[in-house]
């Protein structure tokens, strides 16, 4: 593997409490000026960021398991996009690629057309946010269809915009109080195999693809928009057959069929795309988070008559595919291709689930150990049964907080435990992590 070296002491150090003074203090000014509605899940104020480490206005050094939401997967700051984002900077900040384009721009979609699955004919567009994407690979399916409806999952994440938002499957916290949602949006079950009573991929396929059928009518669906893992519903991995069955249903009845990879892309499942893993090539794909190191760039790419359907002046935006940002992706994505990225995530479930595994003998509360790659949660339940327990998940989440690493809960019904780290993270620093989440157990326990 390669050695990578890091520019900030890999460590995990407490020089105070979490939150410290210093961050106690911004979170009160936080409070007095910034919305209540924007959440902060651990208010420590970060100064510095590197390999697999956050250091915060304390001094704190506290190990990341989280990138900020799958985004940092070069590592916070990686040099080379550094370098990139400098050097672009300072020749021009922005012109807007709809009145005078600029290289970077074609060249990142020409990546993405390259990296993505499937050998045919591509175009790609780019935007902002991950919820962008979304809505353009709406709009894209539309037009090219000339049809109305949208397919969605349960479990379903794709954004907190009025069209995204529709599109979510959860309520709280993404939906509450901000209907009414846009129209044509239909939600069908998604293969879960920890809760479908045994029934496998092709047969939860079909109970998906029946409903399609009698409930909107296969003809009037535009597009069936699927995450290959689910990111937000839980770090769901649909049961072998599904997501390829799902496919097959789109292409025999004319729909564009859309991998939302916005999380599970640019090399966090062991793959470049998580749908390469069942061989499925999806007629489109959103992309965003990983894509450029936390600079704001989504994508969407696909199939060039597809993407060619829309009118000229018909996608766009004022900062989609922002020359700074490109100038990241581009760096972004010459690391993980130099580095073998799909290779140092699966170095990393290599180490994370036999562990996880092993504490999941000790710990009856870990109802099931599953992901890809740098994706991989635990389902946490009340021991014994498959009942939700969302308490025991914010209790582990806090320990570890406390104790200076940085996680995340996610899931429907928020008892999900789930760790994105940094494909940059030192191997005895994600042991570290790990043996952390484990004396939480036993706090928890005791
Ligand atoms: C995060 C996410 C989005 C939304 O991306 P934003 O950049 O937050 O708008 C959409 N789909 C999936 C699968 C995501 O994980």
């Amino acid at each position: 593997m390669t050695t990578i070296t890091h520019a900030i002491a890999q460590e995990r150090r407490l020089v105070t409490e979490i939150p410290g003074p210093r961050s106690q203090a911004l979170q009160a000014r936080k409070t007095a000026a910034v919305s209540n509605g924007v959440g902060v899940t651990l208010p420590i104020y970060v100064v510095r960021a590197g390999g697999g480490v956050l250091i915060d206005a304390d001094g704190n050094s506290l190990i990341d398991m989280g990138s900020g939401i799958a985004v940092t997967t070069v590592g916070n700051a990686n040099p080379d996009v550094v370098a990139a984002v400098q050097s672009q900077v300072a020749d021009f900040t922005h012109t807007c690629f709809m009145v005078t384009p600029y290289a970077g721009y074609v060249e990142v979609c020409e990546a993405l057309n390259r990296l993505t699955p499937g050998d045919h004919e591509k175009r790609s567009a780019l935007f902002n946010s991950g919820a962008e994407a979304v809505e353009n690979a709406v709009k894209i399916a539309r037009a090219f269809t000339k049809r109305a409806a949208v397919v969605v999952m349960e479990h379903g994440y794709h954004g907190r915009t009025n069209l995204t938002m529709g599109m979510t499957a959860k309520n709280m916290p993404y939906k509450q109080s901000f209907g009414p949602f846009a129209p044509e949006i239909y939600r069908v079950p998604a293969s879960y195999p920890y809760r479908d009573r045994g029934l496998k991929g092709p047969e939860m396929a079909e109970i998906a693809t029946t409903r399609i059928e009698r409930e909107i009518g296969a003809d009037n669906v535009a597009a069936i928009i699927i995450e290959p893992i689910q990111g937000e519903g839980g770090f769901i991995v649909p049961d072998p057959g599904y997501f390829a069955a799902m496919a097959d249903f789109a292409r025999a009845h004319g729909i564009v069929f859309v991998a939302d990879e916005i999380q599970s892309g640019f090399c966090r499942t062991g793959d470049w795309f998580a749908s390469e893993y069942e061989g499925v090539v999806p007629d489109l794909i959103t992309t965003a988070k990983g894509i450029a190191d936390g600079m704001p760039l989504a994508a969407v790419t696909g199939r060039a008559e597809m993407m060619d359907a829309v009118h000229a002046g018909g996608l766009g935006g004022t900062y989609g595919g922002n020359p700074v940002a490109c100038a990241a992706a581009l760096a972004a994505i010459d690391w993980m291709e130099r580095n073998d990225a799909p290779a140092l995530a699966r170095e990393i479930e290599s180490i994370m689930i036999p562990r996880l595994r092993e504490m999941a003998l000790q710990f009856p509360a870990i109802g099931d150990v599953r992901g890809r790659g740098a994706m991989i949660a635990i389902e946490l339940v009340k021991p014994g049964t498959i009942e939700p327990d969302a308490a025991l998940a914010a209790t582990l989440n806090r320990y570890c907080h406390q104790h200076g690493v940085v996680t995340l809960t996610t899931g429907t019904h928020g008892n999900i435990f789930r760790f994105l780290p940094p494909l940059t993270i030192p191997r005895p620093l994600l042991e570290e992590a790990l043996g952390v989440l484990e004396q939480a157990f036993e706090s928890a326990a005791s």
